[in-house]
């Protein structure tokens, strides 16, 4: 289980992108690869629910990502989402909606354009910061 998540800046560049893409909705995705939380593979997807409080990934996409993510032997690291307007932590609904105890989940606020970017881990409704790494590679 990944501890910490690990990526490029040009990984993470294009995980604000989306966001910022998506705006005023939230964005989310999913970032594959390495048991040790190296990322591969970014992936943007469509946000289900089209709402600026809420995301839900569209169920044939997840899985077409997840059956690609697997072809390639690689791993889900994390989930990422964007907050347009709420800091970068999980809402009530990201806990009771996280359903991947083994996922790390990336949250970027776009909040006062500053970008913030954190990650958690979230199991059973509890919220722990884990650490992120810029690694260039
Ligand atoms: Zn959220």
């Amino acid at each position: 289980m990944p501890t910490s998540l690990r990526l490029s800046r040009a990984q993470l560049g294009a995980v604000l992108e989306h966001a910022r893409a998506c705006d005023p909705e939230e964005a989310c995705g999913i970032l594959a690869g390495d048991a040790d939380g190296t990322v591969r593979r970014v992936f943007t997807m469509l946000n289900a629910a089209a709402s600026s409080t809420f995301y839900q990934m569209d169920s044939r996409e997840q899985f077409r990502v997840f059956d690609q993510i697997e072809q390639e032997g690689l791993e889900l690291v994390a989930i990422f989402h964007s907050h347009p307007h709420s800091p970068a932590y999980p809402s009530a609904s990201d806990c009771e909606l996280a359903f991947y105890p083994d996922s790390l989940y990336l949250i970027v606020s776009l909040m006062d354009n500053k970008a913030d970017s954190r990650v958690f881990k979230i199991l059973d409704g509890n919220v722990a910061e884990t650490g992120i790494t810029i690694v260039d590679k």
